[in-house]
C-alpha cells in the first residue's frame, strides 16, 4: 500500500553510527534512505501494537488509566490509516478528521494520566483541541503550511500538558516509568514543533503528509521511537504504583495507617539485635484501650473505629523518630522504643496515658468519647539482652498490660 502513495520518493537522512576500533571510538556518518510512507506505516503497526498491549493489562475495575491510553493509542492507530489514505479519500476525511482524531488521542492520553494520577483538571483544556482542530482544519483546507504549523503547536501544546500534568504530581508517583512517559511526550511535542518551525521558516518547504521530506520523516522517526517509549513507560509507570501499594498493605494496618503486626513484629526483631550489638536499652510498650466493647456499643462500631484512627494519630505525634507504633490487633497498640531505659519508658508511658485520657475523640454524630487506656511495658537493659528475645519481651509487657487492667485501668505498669 505504501508503495502506491503518491510523492512516493524515498529521502536521504544523516545516520552517525558509533564504531569501536583499535580502543578507539569512531564515527561512521552516512547517509539512509527515509521513505515517508514506510514510516507511516510503521508508525500505524507500532501504535496498533502499544494500543493491544495496553489493552490487554486493562482491568474495568482498575482505575489506573490504562483504558484510557489504550483507547487513545487505538484512536491514533485510526489517524495514521487516514493519514495514508491521503489522496485516495475525500480530503475532509485524511485531513480534517484525521487530525481531530489526532487531537482526540492525545486528549485521551490525558484521560488517561488524570485517572492514574486521581487529579482532575478542567474537561475544556484536555478536549478544546480537538473542536478547534476540526474547524480550523476545515477553514484552512487550502493551506496546508498554514495547517502544518497549527498541528504542531496543538500537538505540542496536548503533549506539554501531559508532561506538565505528571511533572506537577510528582509526589503521587513512585519509580522512574512517568519520566520515560514524560521524556517521550515531550520528545513527540519537540518534533511536532521542529516540523512548526521547519514550516514557518519556509527552509523546508511541505506539501503533503507523504511527500518526502526530511523533517517530516524525522518527525515520523520521532514518533515511532517515542510511542514505543511511551507504551514502556506507562506499563512501567502502573506496574511500580501497584508494586508500591502492595508494599504499603504488607507492612501498613488499613484502618488506623500504623505499621501491622507483622511489620512491627520484624522492626522489634531488627531493634532487639540492634540493642544487642550496641549494648543499649530497648522498651516495648503494650497499649489497650479500656472498656473499648463499651464504647463501641454506646456510640457504634463505625464511631469506635474512627477513636481508634484518632488514637493512633495521637500516638504517632508523641512519639520520637526512633520509636515505632504498631497496631497489635483490636484496639491493642504495641510501641517499640529503641535507647529507651525503663524511668525513660515511664515517662513516656505516662505521658501518653495523659494525653490520650484528655484528648477530646468524638463519634460520628460530634459527641465526645471518653477514652483511656492502659499500658504495660517491658525494658531490656544491657545486662540481660544476652537471654533477651522476641517472646518473652512481648509476653512480658503483655502482663505488666493484664497487671494495669487488673489494678483498675487508666495506667501504666512496669514487666
Ligand atoms: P478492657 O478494658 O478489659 O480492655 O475492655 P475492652 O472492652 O476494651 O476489652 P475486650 O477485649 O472485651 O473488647 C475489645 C473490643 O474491641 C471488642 C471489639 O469489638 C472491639 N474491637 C476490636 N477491633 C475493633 C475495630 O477494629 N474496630 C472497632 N470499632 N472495634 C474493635
Ligand atoms: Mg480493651
Ligand atoms: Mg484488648
Amino acid at each position: 500500500m505504501a508503495g502506491r502513495l503518491h510523492g512516493d520518493k524515498p529521502v536521504r537522512g544523516l545516520v552517525v553510527i558509533p564504531r569501536r576500533s583499535g580502543g578507539k571510538l569512531r564515527y561512521l556518518v552516512g547517509m539512509v534512505e527515509l521513505h515517508t510512507p514506510t514510516l507511516l506505516l510503521v508508525i500505524l503497526v507500532l501504535s496498533a501494537a502499544v494500543s493491544a498491549t495496553l489493552a490487554s493489562g486493562a482491568r474495568r475495575f482498575q482505575r489506573d488509566g490504562m483504558r484510557y491510553w489504550a483507547w487513545g493509542l487505538g484512536l491514533h492507530t485510526l489517524t495514521y490509516v487516514l493519514f495514508m489514505l491521503r489522496g485516495h479519500v475525500s480530503d475532509l476525511i485524511s485531513v480534517v478528521l484525521a487530525n481531530a482524531l489526532l487531537a482526540a488521542s492525545f486528549a485521551l492520553m490525558s484521560e488517561g494520566v488524570q485517572q492514574f494520577l486521581q487529579v482532575r483538571w478542567p474537561r475544556w483544556l484536555v478536549w478544546a483541541p480537538v473542536p478547534f482542530v476540526a474547524v480550523v482544519y476545515l477553514a484552512l483546507l487550502g493551506h496546508p503550511q498554514i495547517r502544518i504549523v497549527i498541528a504542531g503547536l496543538v500537538i505540542a501544546w496536548q503533549c506539554s500538558f501531559i508532561v506538565w500534568q505528571l511533572a506537577s504530581q510528582r509526589h503521587r508517583i513512585t519509580g522512574r516509568g512517568a519520566y520515560i512517559v514524560m521524556g517521550s511526550f515531550l520528545a513527540i511535542g519537540v518534533a511536532f514543533l521542529l516540523r512548526t518551525v521547519g514550516a514557518l521558516s519556509g527552509a523546508v518547504g511541505i506539501g503533503s503528509i507523504t511527500t518526502p521530506n526530511p523533517l517530516l520523516s524525522a518527525t515520523f522517526l520521532f514518533v515511532a521511537v517515542s510511542l514505543m517509549m511511551v507504551c514502556q513507560g506507562l506499563v512501567l509507570m502502573t506496574n511500580e504504583r501497584a508494586d508500591e501499594r502492595n508494599r504499603t498493605l504488607a507492612m501498613q494496618d488499613e484502618l488506623t495507617g500504623l505499621s501491622n503486626r507483622r511489620f512491627i513484629l520484624e522492626a522489634l526483631s531488627l531493634h532487639l539485635a540492634q540493642a544487642i550489638r550496641n549494648g543499649k536499652p530497648l522498651t516495648v510498650l503494650m497499649l489497650d484501650v479500656d472498656y473499648f466493647k463499651t464504647i463501641n456499643d454506646s456510640y457504634g462500631h463505625l464511631s469506635g473505629d474512627r477513636a481508634l484512627r484518632e488514637l493512633a494519630a495521637c500516638l504517632k505525634t508523641r512519639l520520637r523518630g526512633q520509636d515505632l507504633a504498631g497496631r497489635w490487633g483490636g484496639e491493642e497498640f504495641l510501641v517499640v522504643l529503641p535507647d529507651t531505659d525503663a524511668a525513660g519508658a515511664w515517662v513516656l508511658a505516662e505521658k501518653l496515658r495523659l494525653e490520650v485520657e484528655n484528648t477530646p475523640f468524638t463519634a460520628r454524630d460530634g459527641r465526645a468519647i471518653p477514652l483511656t487506656i492502659s499500658v504495660g511495658f517491658h525494658t531490656v537493659v544491657p545486662e540481660w539482652l544476652g537471654t533477651a528475645d522476641l517472646d518473652t519481651l512481648i509476653s512480658s509487657a503483655d502482663q505488666a498490660l493484664y497487671r494495669a487492667k487488673q489494678n483498675g485501668r487508666n495506667r501504666v505498669e512496669s514487666a
